[in-house]
């Protein structure tokens, strides 16, 4: 059987081209990314279509829809978090959260990651395959039609490492932004990335308007390459240099984001030694008590440590902020729901 194509990865300048290659005129092809944008998932549903076109249309493409499989809604807020089923049956995992400026989505980049950052319950349990454009925009439209409203903010911070699936990304992102599409504006967009060095350098020259949010961690190599493995590739110098660049090149503040772990990373020193380095950089750090989900033995730091270690970068000049822990009941750290999921359905296996 021939490949069906993906057509909710499509621009729609390609659906243009590829509707003119088969003798269509170029209006269908905006009403069929109408449609996609609308979050159908059957050309079925595309009632202005001639039967004919919509039979044509199976016969060549496909749809990426994301089933919800799994909802957990926390008792302390409204954070929602899904696991969702693609087509082939690999699943995915995406958080939603109210804020008073709207409906702020998570959503995975990949099944899995690669990068297996020790904390991480992500990278602790391997990577499977890349996401297409069309499985990030289908994680929006599922969360948007459980809950009833438009996501407005939006951050690649889920499951995977979006700089290693880089072109994907790309799309998804123009395809988001799209007027025709979801209309997201980039500014309430972050990317979320542990540090490839190559890769950040590379979307800096595409100037988009995007946050960049780095996940640093640590002040320093020594700490970093025990916890990040990336960090043996490209150190924090090199890193941070990669960032002050992007900074400089797009004007947009970067966000470095601090899981505080107790007796590893969390000391005045190591604060010291971070707002040293951050000095002059148009940056904000945000510090998250780390999730003990890897069985790794890491403990969050206490509140006052936490309290302490924020003071020392304030006192020199850099922003701060304690990140809500929003869904601390439900699991509301990417790649655990997915992986208690996956637990589970071993135990099934095992008693079968
Ligand atoms: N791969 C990208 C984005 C996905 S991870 C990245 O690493 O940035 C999303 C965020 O969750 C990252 O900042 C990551 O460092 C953080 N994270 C992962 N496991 C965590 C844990 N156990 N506790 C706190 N933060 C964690
Ligand atoms: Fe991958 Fe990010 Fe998890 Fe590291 S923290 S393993 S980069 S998802």
């Amino acid at each position: 059987m021939e490949m069906l194509r993906d057509i909710k990865s499509m621009t729609l300048a390609e659906l243009k081209e590829a509707f003119s290659g088969a003798g269509l005129p170029a209006y269908r092809a905006g009403q069929v990314f109408s449609w996609l944008g609308r979050g159908v998932e059957s050309f079925e549903e595309m009632t202005n279509l001639p039967r004919a076109l919509r039979d044509s249309l199976k016969d060549n493409y496909y749809i990426s829809v994301a089933a919800l499989e799994k909802k957990q809604v926390s008792r302390y807020d409204n954070t929602v978090k899904y696991l969702f089923r693609l087509n082939d049956g690999e699943r995915v995992e995406s958080v939603l959260m109210q804020y008073h400026y709207g409906l702020s989505q998570c959503i995975s980049t990949q099944v899995g990651c690669r990068m297996g950052c020790t904390f991480c319950a992500t990278g602790q349990s391997g990577f499977s395959r890349n996401l297409t454009a069309s499985e990030m925009l289908a994680q929006i439209q599922a969360a948007q039609k459980d809950a009833g409203e438009r996501v407005s903010h939006l951050v690649l911070m889920g499951m995977g490492e979006p700089l290693d699936n880089y072109d994907n990304v790309l799309r998804f992102l123009r395809l988001v932004s799209a007027e025709e599409g979801l209309n997201l504006g980039m500014r309430h967009i972050s990317l979320s990335t542990c540090g490839l060095v190559d890769q950040i350098a590379r979307l800096a020259e595409e100037r988009l308007q995007l946050t960049l949010s780095i996940s640093l961690h640590a002040p320093n190599d020594e700490i970093r390459s025990r916890t990040m493995p990336v960090n043996r590739r490209w150190g924090v110098d090199e890193l941070l240099r990669a960032c002050r660049d992007y900074a400089k090149k797009t004007g947009r503040r970067i966000s470095f984001e601090y899981a505080m772990i107790a007796g590893v990373n969390d000391s005045e020193a190591c604060a010291r030694e971070l707002a040293a380095k951050l000095k002059g950089m148009l940056c904000h750090v945000n510090l998250i008590p780390v999730n003990d989900v890897t069985g790794s033995g890491y403990r969050r730091s206490s509140a006052g440590q936490l309290e302490r270690f924020s003071k020392a970068l304030q006192s020199r000049g850099i922003p701060v902020t304690v990140r809500r822990t929003l869904g601390s009941d439900i699991d509301a750290s990417c790649g655990q729901l997915r992986r208690r999921h996956e637990k589970e359905a071993n135990c099934i296996d095992s008693v079968q």
